[in-house]
This record gives structure tokens, sequence and C-alpha cells, in this order.
């Protein structure tokens, strides 16, 4: 199977999350998409972070009736700080036939060769990056082939990003405005339902 491996805070899931799972999903024909809120360590723990369960509660309400996501609470469930490359090491050891497709927004990947074990990262996955902002697909694709020139496998994806952040989701409820075009019914319902983001900053 061709799995792919999409990770974040997700403090909430937004719109643009949303619409880059679903761009890998096509663009790279995965099979299964496996959706994985990250653990906090306890020290960046703010009164702005959801709850882990609120945000993985969160993601399943966003990816609901889609069979092929799969939300999982793998790093949630630790006790230790999570590194991707030990997410990705325990997926290979689950499903050592599959290949591992590690899904990242712009921000991220371009900082890919600070993360843990990044040799062994690149190892285990191919790294896959869809634009963020407009205008970046250029400056990609160069960062992809020296990535690749470190021995990784790289996939740069093109796609109309939607410009939305989980900061500017959480700045409008502080500001009592709609974040109806943000996220998805679902999660804007859970949202006003737990009072989420609700508090002071
Ligand atoms: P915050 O505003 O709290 O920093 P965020 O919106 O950046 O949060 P994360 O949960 O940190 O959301 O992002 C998870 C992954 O999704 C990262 O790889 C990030 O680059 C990517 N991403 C986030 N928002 C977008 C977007 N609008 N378009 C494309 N990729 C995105």
């Amino acid at each position: 199977m061709r799995t792919g491996i999409f990770g974040g805070t997700f403090n909430p899931i937004h719109n643009g999350h949303i619409k880059l799972a679903c761009a890998y999903r096509s663009e790279l024909n995965l099979d299964r998409m496996l959706v994985i809120p990250t653990r906090i360590p306890p020290h960046k723990v703010s009164t702005e972070l959801a709850d882990g369960k609120d945000r993985l509660q969160m993601c399943r309400l966003a990816f609901a009736g889609q069979p092929e996501f799969e939300v999982s609470d793998i790093e949630l469930c630790r006790t230790e700080p999570s590194y991707t490359v030990d997410t990705l090491e325990a997926l290979h050891a689950r499903w050592p036939e599959d290949e591992l497709f590690l899904l990242t927004g712009s921000d991220m990947f371009l900082t890919l060769t600070e993360w843990r074990r990044w040799e062994r990262l690149f190892e285990l996955a191919v790294m896959c990056v869809g634009e963020r902002e407009p205008n970046l697909f250029g400056r990609l694709q160069t960062y992809g082939r020296y990535l690749e020139s470190l021995g990784a496998r790289c996939r740069v994806i093109d796609i109309d990003p939607v410009q939305v952040s989980s900061t500017e989701v959480r700045e409008r409820i502080h500001l009592g405005l709609p974040i109806d075009r943000l996220v998805p019914p679902a999660v804007a319902a859970y949202i006003a339902e737990r009072q989420l983001y609700h508090g002071s900053t």
C-alpha cells in the first residue's frame, strides 16, 4: 500500500490542512492516509493549545465519511516527546511492505535537514510538499533537488493553496468573528460546543 502520513498540531484542523491532504491523496495515488495530531511537550502547552483529545476529535470530524483517511493517536499516546522519525519507524515496523510518504506543508519541508535523524527519515519515506503560500513552487523544487542530493526522494505537488492558519482561526474566535469558511461545519460546531479557544490569550 501507498500510505501518506500527515502530522501537525491541528490546533484546530482547518480547510488548508484538508485541501492539502486531499491534493496529496489524489496526486500521489495514496491508498491510505494517516492524519496524526502531534503530542506537545508539557512545557510548550499554553491556554491556546486544545487538549490532545479535542484535537484528535476535530480531525476525526473533519475526515468523517472518508474511510481512506485514518486519524491516529500514535503520537498523542506516547509519554515521551515524539519525533517524526520515531513515528515512521513504528509505522514501518507495523506495515513493512508499505511505501510511506511524509506529507508536509512548505514551512516544514524547508526545515527538513534540521529534523532529528533526517538521514533515516529520508530512508523511511518519500518527502512530499505542497505550497502553502503562492509562488513558492520554484523554490520548493530547488530545495527538493538539494534534498535529493543528500539521499532523499522528494515529490513537490503543485496545489492551489488555501491561505489559512490555525492561528488565524484562533484569533477570529477571540475576536468573536465567524470561522465557518475556515473550518468544516462539524469542527466549528465542536469548537462552539466545547468553548475551545474562547479564553484570554
Ligand atoms: P499554527 O497557525 O498554529 O502555527 P498551522 O496552521 O501552521 O498552525 P499545523 O498544524 O502546524 O497548522 O500544520 C500542519 C501541517 O500542515 C504543516 O506541514 C503545515 O505546513 C501544513 N499547513 C498548515 N496550513 C496550511 C495551508 N493553509 N496550506 C497548506 N499547508 C498547510
